[in-house]
Formats: structure tokens, sequence, C-alpha cells
């Protein structure tokens, strides 16, 4: 089996209810709207979904190909440090509903966890386990059009602004603005409120719950909110695509007054890192993230939400949300840096005149195309590259990117070098 080089990539699609109809198959260049929403292009070698690479052997399981020589596949290093695996997986992600609230663990505590699951003899495919697999669930993600999102707690004089200024929440803590003032800039007080208040709205009974949402949703639905960067509309949004039976109200609405709700331009990104509490709202993206299905819910889901877990998981740290505008990295890349040891994404603009070289010892390397044509080469071959099509580039192989005629927009995800990790 042919080990080094460039591999053409199928990915595959992950058809989850809040996906959109369009922007996945378009790009695919199949035919759209497609009868099924397509949410997520999946490209990688995660066992839920392993894309297929095209090798002299007719297309097999990348996870195959990693298989068959993985010191040659992932690099020796990154074969040591991950265990044999891909450590990342990419996904095109096009949102058309809103997706749940959530939140993911450290590596320790997923670790630890999971094994508390196991000894506990819980399934895997019980509703309610919460942890699937070992391993944190690090994210970065780009976008690719006005892209919206709750992202950590806000600041809390806002909270305390929102919960003043939207009448129907004041009880959900009616001495909010009160404690506040008295924490002053008391971290630890500030935090042990935040925690509180958070306690507060998942944990109080679901009849208060309504006391408090109901009158606030059907204030909304007389006269609906238009504006997709005031947390009203999504609150309004989220009791139509979420309603509970028997007219109860998802407590998850909270918190879209206690999150930073931020809108992305294209190209913008943010990093979710463990206990950040995060929900995508609409739009599409890349994203890239460790090798993980390791998520703690927090409402607008009609899955298993674990209170007390999430509120181990998430970190209660309150500020304005950080967004990524990306660094010029030259040779026409602009890099989306993060902590993360699995992955590094970054877009290449390649021009016909001017290719992209791979200069560092990263990889192995996933490349998607989602504008124009390129040709990527190295000593082991060369592959043509359609807007919409993949490829799988081995930790060994040094290539270049050409863009055919036009300049072309490629995502590339990587593996860090431990020298750019440390
Ligand atoms: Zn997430």
């Amino acid at each position: 089996m042919k080990t080094s080089g460039l591999f053409k990539l199928t990915g595959t699609v992950q058809h989850y209810d809040w996906g959109g109809f369009d922007f996945i198959p378009a790009l695919l260049g199949q035919p759209h709207p497609s009868p099924k929403p397509c949410a997520e292009l999946w490209l990688g070698a995660h066992a839920g979904g392993p894309s297929l690479v095209d090798s002299p052997d007719g297309a097999v399981p990348l996870t195959q190909l990693i298989n068959s020589s993985p010191d040659r596949v992932l690099g020796a290093a990154v074969a040591t440090r991950f265990q044999n695996t891909l450590p990342y997986l990419l996904k095109i992600l096009d949102a058309r509903k809103m997706l749940s609230i959530q939140a993911h663990p450290t590596i320790a505590h997923a670790q630890a966890e999971f094994a508390a699951e196991e000894a506990r003899g819980i399934a895997l495919s019980d509703p309610k386990r919460n942890y699937k697999d070992k391993n944190h669930k690090p994210e970065v993600h780009v976008a690719l059009t006005d892209f919206w999102m709750l992202h950590g707690f806000r600041p809390l004089e806002e909270i305390a602004a929102s919960l003043s200024d939207v009448v129907e929440l004041r009880a959900l803590m009616p001495d909010f603005g009160e404690r506040l003032s008295q924490a002053g800039h008391d971290a630890a007080a500030r935090t042990d409120l935040l925690r509180e208040l958070y306690a507060r709205a998942m944990t109080m009974p679901q009849a208060e719950v309504d006391s408090i949402l109901s009158p606030l949703i059907e204030r909304l639905e007389k006269q609906p909110p238009t504006n997709k960067d005031e947390p009203d509309f999504w609150a309004a949004r989220a009791a139509r695509e979420f309603p509970l039976p028997g007219g109860h109200r998802d407590r998850g609405i909270f918190s879209i007054y206690l999150l930073n709700l931020v809108r992305l331009q294209p190209g913008e990104a943010t990093y979710q890192s463990a206990g950040t509490l995060h929900a995508y709202l609409k739009g599409t993206n890349v994203e890239l993230m460790a090798n993980s299905d390791n998520v703690l819910r927090g409402g607008l889901t009609p899955k298993n939400v674990d209170v007390p877990e999430l509120m181990r998981v998430v970190r209660f740290e309150e500020g304005k949300a950080v967004i990524i505008p990306g660094q010029d990295a030259g040779n026409g890349e602009t890099l989306f840096s993060t902590p993360a040891e699995e992955f590094e994404l970054s877009r290449l603009e390649c021009l016909p005149e001017h290719p992209y070289h791979r200069t560092h010892q990263s990889g192995p390397d996933i490349l998607i195309v989602l504008k124009g044509e390129v040709v990527a080469s190295c000593a082991h071959g060369v592959v043509r590259l359609k807007n919409g099509e993949s490829l799988f580039a081995t930790q060994d192989a040094d290539y270049t990117l050409t863009a055919q005629g036009e300049p072309a927009t490629v995502f590339k995800a990587s593996v860090p070098s431990s020298r750019r990790v440390g």
C-alpha cells in the first residue's frame, strides 16, 4: 500500500436535523436543495464517519491508511503523541437551526469520568452516558458567512443590565444587581455569584421557569423581534424550535441572556476551550476539533441534560468573547492560533503565479478547497482539486499548491509541530 504523499479524500455528510439544505451539497457539487438536511461534512478518521482516501488499491478508509504505517502517515512524533491516531477532525458546518448550549470537559476530567461511567456499567449507547471517550474536545472555528453564536458568560455588569431591562427576567435573581455591587472587584465573590445565578437558572422548579419565561415569550411573540444581534430574537426562536411537551419552557433560554451573543464576520474565529459554555445559532463555518464526542449540554436540545455534571464542567468566568482575527503567517497563509496541541487551522490564499509551499514539518494535513481550483504536487505525485474537494497529505509529503486560472481559497488542518506548541 502506498503510504506517502497526497490522497484525494472523500468526507462523510452528517444529516442532523439542524442542518441546512443547500450549502454543503452545493459545495460538494451535488443537487440542492437536498431532500435531507446536511449539517456537517466530516473530514478525518473519527469512528463515527471515517473519510475515504483514493489509493492505488481503490477507496479505503483513512483509518486503514493510517494503521498500515502510522509512523510514516502521521509522522513518528504525532504517532507517539496521539497513540497512532489522527488527533483532529475537520468539519464544514451549516447551522440552519440553533444547536444545543454545551460545554466540553478538560482531558483529566474526561479520563476520570469515562473510567467512572465504565465502572458503573453505563453502556456507550445509553442516552444518559456523558463520556463517550477519554479525550477533551477543544474547538476552533472560522466563519464562512455571518455567524451567530453564544460564547462564554457576559461581564456581570452586562448580565445585571439584562436582568433589569428585561422585566420578566428580574425574578431569576431579584437582588443580583445589589449583590454584584457588594462583590465589587472581588474576583472570587463574582465567580460565586455567577455560579449561583447559573445554578439557579438550571435547577429551579419547572413551574418557576415557566412563570418567568412564558410571559417573556408571549410578549416577544406579540411583536416578533427581527434583530439577530439582540438576545430577544434568539429567545423567541428558541421557544419555537425547542417547545417542551405540555407548553413548558426550555430553561436553556435563560442562557441566551447570560452568555455573549456574538456575530462573527466571515474570516473571524473563536476558540472553545474546556468549560466554555457555547452554542452555534446560525451560519456556516469551518470547524477543527480534537477527536472526541464529549459534550455536556445545558438546554435547547431533546438530548439528556445532566445538570450536576454540567456544573462541574462549566468554567464560571465572565468577560467579552475573544474573537480571533487570524494572523498573517506569510506565504499566503492566515493562521488561527490556539493553545490546542492536537490541531492548527489556517486559510491559504493561493495565487496562480505564487504557489503555496508547506514550509514547516507539521502535519499530517487535511485540505479542503472552498474557492477555485488547485493542483497539489509533491515528490510522490500530483492531485488536482476542484472547489469542494479535499486532500490528505501524509506528514512526510512536502507539497506545493498552485491555483489554476484564478486565486483559490483553501482551508488547512494540521498538527502543530511540538516546537510550535512549546
Ligand atoms: Zn462545542
